[in-house]
């Protein structure tokens, strides 16, 4: 049974998750606003289901913008206060610590529940939560060493710069890695003093409620971090017009993004935005093949495709262009489906059957338009309970440049390949994209890696590798990809603002008036 269960959050009736799980879900989850489990008067709910089954896990608590606003004034207040916001660094920084030994202490029961929500196979649930932790150490010591500036100011002043916080954060995040990127927001904001109403995706929104009532019991403030589970254009979209909220920050879709920066900017506050993308990885001739082929296939394949980073666009130098196609169609092949449970499932459903609904139309569409397919493109054949899952066969399809699967973001285990020629063709095809998030190099030619990764119009490059994140690292994309950086001092400065203080040192009489010669500025 999950054991990080606050006490605060009411005990239900348990609906137990299949296969080695032990993890089970309460029959239904309010939102957390002030520390406590809050059920919003109007009763309404959504639910969640396992989209490797598609049965019902759980109804969740649907607030509407009434609740919202209630939520962002409990955020002020708290904030105002000064409880937490002007609180020591130290003691931030020791309650960050003791939320990353908690959430070590409970990672594999958190890991199950995201395996039950999204369908992801619990080997990489696993990996991928188990470096949480990690994201609240690196921030409780960047606050610790952070230092302000001392500008060189004209005159007799002194001019000292410090970082301060900037109040209520709206933080918008989405299904795919459900805790990974409400972390990596929640983690940089509560480190540099605000207070935050977080809406995670109505799609999986249990483990955020429950890493909320965890943060809680490891000394938070009540009211510095409040979960409010509902849907976008309800509750999303009263977030960022709240008129306490400071600054949105969402990982979401592109269309989203723009929903989102509308909304915020007629309310003024500021917008950090993590969107889609279109990753390309470019192979060139004298790349090790068989490493890139596993690395491409990780990028792609890797959560059903369902990665903002997903190899989504393979680019192969003509010469090795048939070998690598032939390697990365066997891979793909041999790729295993089945329950996410499963240690030895290698890949689990996509996350609805509206999204793979809208996979198989684009691939449906890039057929039609004369797309080669080297393997899937269609819906697995799966064995009960999973026949009613959201299976799709890893894809893998040979394109040009005028299909519409070229440019969209398919969010599904679906890539596209072309050849090329030569390193400017490469360069031209991997920046001929609305999306510039991210991009990998293959090659073994060390000044060819670095030439070409200047010449991306991407936020990240990997070079001989792909999806490797860290807290520490500026993570963000250019073009319909986003605005802002997570992860690193980036994120400190996304969480703060500035506040210069002037100090004249001079203590001679002086007056604007009586003195012609006297400085303005
Ligand atoms: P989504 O845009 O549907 O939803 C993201 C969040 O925004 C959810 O909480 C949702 O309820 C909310 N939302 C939706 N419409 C809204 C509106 N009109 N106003 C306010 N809030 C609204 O995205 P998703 O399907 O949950 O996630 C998949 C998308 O996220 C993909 O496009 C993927 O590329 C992107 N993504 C980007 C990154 C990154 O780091 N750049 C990481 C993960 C996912």
């Amino acid at each position: 049974m999950l054991t990080l269960r606050s006490a605060r959050f009411n005990k239900a009736v348990t609906v137990a998750v299949r296969g080695l799980a032990s993890i089970s879900f309460r029959d239904s989850y309010g939102a957390f606003i002030g520390g406590k489990e809050v059920f919003p008067k109007n009763g309404a709910t959504f639910n969640v289901e396992d989209p490797a089954t598609g049965k019902h896990l759980c109804k969740v608590a649907s607030v509407n913008k009434d609740t919202v606003n209630q939520a962002c004034l409990v955020a002020q207040e708290v904030y105002q206060s000064g409880k937490w916001s002007r609180s020591d660094v130290r003691e931030r920084a020791r309650v960050l610590n003791k939320i990353a030994v908690d959430l070590r202490a409970n990672i594999n029961d958190l890991a199950e529940m995201e395996v039950a929500q999204t369908g992801r196979a619990v080997r990489e649930m696993k990996a991928q939560l188990g470096r949480l932790p990690e994201w609240f150490e690196y921030f409780a010591a960047l606050i610790r060493t952070h230092e302000g500036t001392v500008p060189p100011f004209f005159g007799p002043y002194v001019n000292y710069v410090k970082r301060v916080p900037l109040g209520v954060c709206g933080l918008l995040t989405p299904w795919n890695h459900p805790l990974l990127i409400a972390i990596k927001k929640i983690a940089p904001a509560i480190a540099c003093g605000n207070s935050i109403v977080l809406k995670p995706s109505e799609l999986a929104p249990v483990s955020v409620l429950e890493l909320a009532a965890l943060c809680s019991r490891a000394g938070l403030p009540d009211g510095v971090l409040n979960v409010l589970p509902g849907l976008g254009p309800e509750a999303g979209q009263a977030i960022c017009s709240n008129e306490f909220v400071r600054k949105v920050d969402l990982t979401g879709g592109t269309p989203t993004g723009r929903a989102v920066g509308a909304a915020a900017g007629a309310n003024l506050a500021a917008v950090i935005t993590e969107l889609g993308g279109k990753a390309p990885m470019l192979i060139f001739e004298d790349a090790d093949i068989d490493q890139a082929v596993n690395g491409a296939a990780f990028a792609t394949f890797v959560a059903s495709g369902q990665t903002c980073i997903m190899g989504a666009r393979v680019l192969v130098h003509h010469s090795k262009y048939e070998v690598f196609m032939k390697k990365l169609t066997d891979k793909a092949l041999r790729i295993r489906l089945g329950d996410p449970f499963d240690v030895t499932t290698q890949m689990g459903p996509v996350i609805s059957g509206n999204s793979r609904k809208r996979i198989s139309g684009l691939v449906d569409r890039a057929k039609k338009e004369g797309a080669h397919v080297f393997c899937g493109a269609d819906i697995p054949s799966m064995q009960p309970p999973f026949d009613k899952g959201y299976y799709y066969a890893p894809t893998v399809l040979g394109v040009d440049t005028k299909m519409e699967i070229w440019r969209e973001e398919v969010f599904g285990p679906v890539v596209v390949a072309i050849p090329f020629r030569d390193e400017a063709e490469a360069v031209r095809l991997a920046n001929d994209s609305p999306f510039g998030l991210a991009a990998a190099i293959w090659t073994k030619d060390v000044m060819r890696a670095h030439r070409v990764a200047d010449q991306m119009d991407v936020g990240i490059v990997w070079i001989n590798d792909h999806h490797r994140n860290d807290p520490s690292s500026p993570w963000g994309g250019q073009k319909h990809s986003g605005v802002g950086r997570e992860n690193g001092v980036s994120a400190l400065h996304e969480y703060t603002q500035t506040r210069s203080v002037v100090v004249r040192t001079d203590d001679s009489k002086w007056d604007w008036f009586e003195q012609p010669n006297a400085r303005y500025s």
